[in-house]
């Protein structure tokens, strides 16, 4: 029986760790933590119903046990790997080569082992696209975006998705506003022409305040949660059962989207809720960014509905 969630030791003495495994695992997640992730749910029946005999397993990596863990993938085997949560900015330094998207998102989520070499991708910002089209029916380039945890991994490609996508107006909030600030600066060019959208500037940075939030909030129409609060798997943030934006900031015409899919009901969405605002939680995102992850690894079409079908999510 293959283990919930392998360990860097495991990687090191895999022929005794996972050697037994029919498929062999060829294809894993690596974070900090892991054992929350869905992704082998969706990437297992997607192998198996495309014919391909390899496996996806968890691996729980620390981030100083990184560059050891990608080294040893070649080595295994493996096709290729995700990577989430904390370590997508840490792995793109140890990449061979990375894609200009991936580059300019400042993360890889997606990796492909080409024998010796290691290719780093990142799907979070197209599989984002393809998640608000399908929860809201809307494109992400029609709207005027606030992302909170803009500063970290997935709130980063996010932005960059939107200052790729020419959104209409992108406002940037962080816990450390200095990372946020500094994105604003590099997305600066990208937001440079004048368009009406209110009194307000397209592209801004501010505190993860109420005073900022009530002035920016009825200028926004879709706000996504890109930290990991509300993820109720692990206790240091489901703990803070609040939600992370005041009930009273939230307006009836709100898309509000929760990158995190451990809880279908998060208390940012909870909140929203309570107003009207229309609402989803990252499940979608998941399957999208998964199925361009297989799209990658294997040049050919995901099995989206299998892969949606493992999750349990509704068509
Ligand atoms: P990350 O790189 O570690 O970034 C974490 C972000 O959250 C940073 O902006 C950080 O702010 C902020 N943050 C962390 N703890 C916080 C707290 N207690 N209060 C306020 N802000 C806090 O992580 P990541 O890889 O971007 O992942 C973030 C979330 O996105 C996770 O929940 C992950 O599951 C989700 N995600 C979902 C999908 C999907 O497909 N649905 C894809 C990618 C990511 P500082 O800069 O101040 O540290």
């Amino acid at each position: 029986m293959p283990k919930d969630v392998y360990t860097l030791a495991d990687l090191r003495d895999w022929p005794t760790a996972a050697g037994q495994e029919n498929p062999p695992i060829r294809l894993s997640v690596m974070g900090d933590p892991v054992a929350h992730s869905r992704s082998p749910e969706m990437h297992n029946p997607a192998l198996k119903a495309a014919g391909i005999s390899a496996a996806y397993a968890r691996l729980h990596i620390l981030a100083d046990e990184l560059p050891e863990a990608l080294r040893l993938l070649s080595e295994r085997n493996f096709i290729g790997t995700n990577i989430t949560i904390p370590h997508k900015a840490a792995a793109m330094a140890l990449m061979d080569e990375v894609d200009p998207q991936a580059r300019r998102g400042g993360g890889v989520n997606t990796v492909v082992v080409e024998g010796q070499k290691l290719i780093g991708f990142s799907t979070d910002g197209p599989g984002l696209v393809r998640a608000i089209r399908a929860d809201f029916g809307v494109d992400l380039r029609d709207l005027r975006v606030l992302i909170l945890g803009a500063g970290g991994g997935a709130g980063r490609a996010i932005a960059v998705q939107c200052a790729v996508e020419g959104c209409d107006r992108l406002v940037l909030v962080n816990r450390t506003l200095e990372r946020a600030q500094a994105l604003a600066a590099e997305l600066a060019p990208s937001f440079r022409e004048t368009r009406v959208t209110g009194p307000l500037m397209r592209l801004e940075a501010v505190p993860w305040e109420d005073a900022a939030l009530a002035r920016q909030l009825p200028f926004v129409d879709l706000i996504i949660n890109a930290t990991p609060l509300g993820m109720s798997s692990v206790p240091a943030y489901a703990a803070r059962n609040v939600s992370p934006i005041s009930v009273s900031l939230f307006r009836p015409h709100h898309m509000v989207y929760d990158t995190v899919y451990t809880a279908s009901q998060t208390p940012l969405l909870a909140a929203a809720r309570e107003t009207g605002a229309r609402t989803a939680n990252g499940l979608s995102m998941l399957l999208c960014q998964g199925a361009l992850s297989f799209e990658i690894w294997f040049g050919r079409p995901a099995p989206v509905d299998v892969m949606r079908a493992g999750l349990g999510a509704g068509s």
